[in-house]
């Protein structure tokens, strides 16, 4: 099978023999920036069939259709993973979606803290970061990015079934890790630069489902700590093993 070099996120069904037509923007992106010609192969995912190789069957600047052939991935679902964490400024909150979603993150949460430096999120734009390293990173599932939520009304409405991997700056330095936690539902918490208020702090020590965990001797900026964060728990308990 020919094996495509441009990956793409369509909003479409996926099945063999499908038609698949290109906005604007998916065109230009095909046939004006990548030059790709009729005949030429591209990898196709919607974020629930999986990925197929699809023939460019016509090529326009404003517009086109692609012919999926078969099959080259089936559809692989991240662990039940949510990355919730506190907006920071704009390239650094930028990074963390995109890192998030590269990592296997299922869902990733913004929320607003005692000291969150910024109160407003672009949704859209976070959720394109996440289906474009999805797309780069061979990914066939895009994670959501919901709204910016307050964390004190996320906590309200909490699955006491998901277990809660809180980073916590307080602990750093103390051999707090994920140790023998198990369990497949699990959510990591990242605090603002500002870190966590006494309040919340002691409010998530007291839930049940949550376990303070130390990333460390050193304290990392927010993005870092995502980032290992993730890996940490992807070690221990997701996809990595
Ligand atoms: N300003 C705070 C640090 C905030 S770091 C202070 O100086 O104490 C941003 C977030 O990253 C923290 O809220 C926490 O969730 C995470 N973090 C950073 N370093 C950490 C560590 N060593 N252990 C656990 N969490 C850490």
């Amino acid at each position: 099978m020919v094996q495509a070099k441009v990956r793409l996120f369509v909003d479409h069904p996926l099945t063999e023999g499908q038609t698949v037509p290109l906005n604007k923007d998916q065109s230009n992106y095909l046939f004006a920036v990548m030059r790709l010609k009729e005949g030429a192969f591209v990898a196709l995912f919607n974020g629930v069939d999986g990925e197929y190789q699809a023939e460019v069957t016509a090529a326009n600047k404003r517009g086109g259709t692609l012919l999926c052939h078969a099959q080259s991935k089936p559809l692989q679902m991240p662990p039940d993973l949510w990355l919730i964490f506190a907006p920071i400024k704009k390239a650094r909150t930028d990074f963390i979606v995109e890192k998030a979603a590269e990592m296997g993150a299922a869902k990733i949460l913004p929320v607003s803290t005692d000291f969150t430096n910024s109160e407003r999120i672009r949704q859209d734009r976070l959720q394109a970061h996440a289906l474009e390293a999805a797309e780069q990173c061979g990914g066939t599932y895009v994670p959501e990015v919901t709204e910016l939520q307050k964390l004190d009304a996320l906590l309200a409405g909490w699955d006491e079934n998901r277990q809660i991997m809180f980073c916590d700056e307080a602990l750093v330095g103390a051999a707090e890790v994920l140790g023998a936690a198990s369990g497949d539902k699990w959510a990591i918490l990242i605090g603002p630069e500002g870190g966590f208020s006494e309040a919340e702090r002691s409010k998530l020590h007291a839930l049940p489902y949550a376990h303070p965990v130390s990333l460390g001797p050193r304290i990392l900026r927010a993005d870092t700590a995502a980032v290992a964060a993730l890996t940490v728990w992807q070690q221990h308990l997701g996809d990595w093993q």
